[in-house]
Formats: C-alpha cells, structure tokens, sequence
C-alpha cells in the first residue's frame, strides 16, 4: 500500500472491524474491506488514533467523513456484489468510494465541492483505487452511465430524488438518509419493476445536508 500504511495501522484497523461486527455488521465482505481501507489517509492530518475510533470527523469545506458504522451499515444494506455498477452521491474524502472499490464494484461518485473532488481524486490514484469522479450536482445523478444496480447518497435530503431512482435498474437498491436537518431516517429502496418500488426504514442517523447545485 505505501504512504505510510503500518502494522500499526492495520493493528487499529482491525479493533475498529470487531467494533463494527460488535455493533451489529454482519456482512463479512463489508468488515473485509474496511479492514484494508487505509482511513487515516483520509482525514486532513494523520490524527492516527480518531482515523481508528468509530466516529465522523471533519474532512474541510465543512464536510465531514462519514462514522464508519454509518459506513458499513449503508454498504451493507446494498448487497454488494463484484462487479456492480454503484453511483454514490457525495465523495467527500473518497473513503466510502474506496470500501465498495475494495468489495470490487465499480463506483461512480458526485461531488459538488471541487476542492473535495479533486482532492478525493487525487488521493485514490495515488492509493491505485480507481473510480470515476464527476464534480457535479447529485440531484442530477448520472444519466449517461445509467442504469445502476446500486445508488448510495451520503448527504441528506427531504425525499429521495426522482433523477436517482429513474437510474436505478430493475432489481436495484438505493440507500439515503431522508429527512430533515436534525436527523434522519435511513431509507432502503428496491427497485421491484420498471416503475415499482418497495421503500423500507432503518433507524436514524444525521448527515451533512444534500445541497443543489455546485459549489466552485
Ligand atoms: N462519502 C463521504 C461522506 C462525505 S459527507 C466519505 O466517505 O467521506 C457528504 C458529502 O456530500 C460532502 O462532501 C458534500 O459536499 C457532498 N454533497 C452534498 N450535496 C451534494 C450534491 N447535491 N451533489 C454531490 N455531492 C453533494
């Protein structure tokens, strides 16, 4: 891995995997790859031991990594499988980007910060993760490399938006926090048929809000 990826790391990387399955993540393919992401290379400065601690913590432009439980507990809520063609709204650090790398989807992911987006970018060539980075407006999705068999948004919103779910393939899911700026419902949506979903809730959580629009 290089860049300064120790035993050490891997050491704390481990505990915080047993945490997670403690916490009630069972997908042995989820744990797996959080326990090769490199998290401390994610946040601003190597602070070596929150990087390992079961916490969000801010990344700049006011935008935060996301907790890994929050982490782990979307991804395994879309089934992934090798090979799927995953659109993720918010890239953020890149980190979640690079757990469904490490599951060997294929991920396409929006970010609305160009700061954030070319530092993710950046940061995941020079680690040989390779994903495709559109700086751009989520609500919009990605209509020319749609359908996708998985969609996960890492931002908030008031309702799952239409954009994203016309791109989501027959037999698809999505998974969103929905709701407001407090706190939020995490939202499973299967895709049953061209036009049929079945929308069920997972618990709560809080996010950074999804914003319209990009922000030079
Ligand atoms: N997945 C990220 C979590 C980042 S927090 C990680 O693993 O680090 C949510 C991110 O969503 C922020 O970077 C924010 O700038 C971005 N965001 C908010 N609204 C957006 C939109 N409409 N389109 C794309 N990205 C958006």
């Amino acid at each position: 891995m290089g860049m300064n990826d120790t035993y050490r790391h891997k050491g704390l990387r481990l505990k915080l995997v047993q945490e997670l399955a403690h916490k009630g993540i069972t997908d042995e393919n989820v744990l797996n790859a959080i326990s090769k992401v490199p998290r401390h290379l994610f946040m601003e400065s190597s602070f070596v031991t929150f990087a390992y601690r079961d916490q969000a913590f801010p990344i700049g432009s006011g935008q935060t990594i996301s907790q890994p439980y929050t982490v782990a507990f979307q991804t395994q809520l879309l089934h992934i499988q090798k090979l799927d063609k995953v659109l993720e709204i918010g890239t953020g650090s890149g980190f979640q980007c690079a757990v469904l790398l490490e599951m060997g989807a294929s991920v396409y992911t929006i970010e609305r910060h160009r700061e954030l987006h070319l530092k993710a970018q950046q940061l995941l060539s020079s680690l040989n993760y390779k994903a495709h980075f559109f700086f751009g407006d989520g609500y919009e999705g990605q209509p020319s490399y749609s359908p996708f068999d998985k969609i996960i948004v890492t931002a908030a919103a008031p309702e799952v938006p239409q954009k994203l779910l016309q791109q989501l393939k027959p037999g698809g899911r999505l998974v969103m926090p929905v709701g407001g700026s407090d706190s939020q419902r995490m939202i499973l949506v299967e895709k049953t048929g061209e036009d049929s979903y079945k929308q069920t809730e997972h618990g709560a959580f809080v996010f950074v809000p999804m914003l319209k629009g990009k922000n030079f």
